[in-house]
């Protein structure tokens, strides 16, 4: 059985004091809950969040990392530098990144390597834009990058680590792919996983992402293949994203 798990990517949000609060709320609710649950804030505050979050059972993770070890990279944060913070988790591959700041499947599949070799477990986010589904090209699309990165790790290089199908036209849209949409591709991606390795294929989580919300997030996660979600707009307000978690939590029931 894979255990459901809801993570809140919070992008370039919020304050230290918002931050903070919504940290808070987030702890208080999460007693209980079968799921687990994770928040990404941005890079400054995480130190601070790995700090309030303790003992809570929540997880914080970063929203990138460099594909780097260390050097003269202005700018970046190496995987190291996270797990020395605390941090367990790192997602990479967000559309945001491929699409705004140059990610290519080989840069995400070198980030997703500098994750784990030290120690983090990367949440490699695939997806379609809206050009390729109505092309027809989405499963294609992303095969090609989950492909980038079993070919880069090897299958037992995915050992641990989790993915997240977000379809580019519904982040942040409010255009939810449907239930049979989703699972549809999440079936596809563990059956790519499976012909690499079967028990990869069955133990992987696959989170759906893009404008889930509290009101249609148990009919996602109902479906077979999707075991939680991967949250942003929702995420910043700690009572929906807890409806969202307890969706989750439901799944197991
Ligand atoms: C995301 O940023 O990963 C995301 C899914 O955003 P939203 O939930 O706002 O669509």
């Amino acid at each position: 059985m894979r255990r459901p798990l809801v993570a809140g990517n919070w992008k370039l949000n919020g304050s230290r004091a918002s931050n903070r609060a919504l940290l808070e709320g987030l702890t208080a609710g999460l007693a209980g809950l079968s799921t687990e649950v994770m928040a990404c804030p941005p890079y400054v505050y995480l130190a601070e969040a790995v700090a309030t979050a303790e003992d809570s059972g929540l997880l914080i993770g970063a929203q990138d990392v460099a594909e780097q070890a260390s050097g003269a990279y202005t700018g970046e944060v190496s995987a190291a530098m996270l797990r020395d913070v605390g941090c367990t988790h790192v997602i990479v591959g967000h559309s945001e990144r491929r699409t705004l700041f140059g990610d290519t499947d080989e840069r995400v599949a070198a980030k997703f390597s500098a994750a784990k070799a030290a120690g983090l477990v990367p949440v490699l986010c695939v997806g379609e834009s809206l050009a390729e589904r109505e092309a027809g090209t989405t499963e294609a699309v992303v095969a090609r990058q989950v492909a980038a990165v079993l070919d880069a790790v090897g299958p037992q290089g995915l050992d641990g680590a989790i993915l997240a199908y977000e379809p580019v036209w519904a982040i942040g849209t409010g255009r939810t792919a449907s239930p049979e949409q989703a699972q549809a591709v999440h079936r596809g991606i563990r059956d790519q996983l499976a012909a690499a390795d079967a028990r990869i294929g069955t133990e992987t989580r696959i989170l759906y992402g893009g404008s889930v919300k509290g009101a249609n997030a148990a009919e996602l996660f109902a479906m077979q293949d999707i075991d939680g979600g991967l949250i942003g707009g929702a995420s910043l307000d700690a009572q929906e994203f807890l409806t969202i978690c307890q969706a989750a939590a439901g799944r197991d029931s």
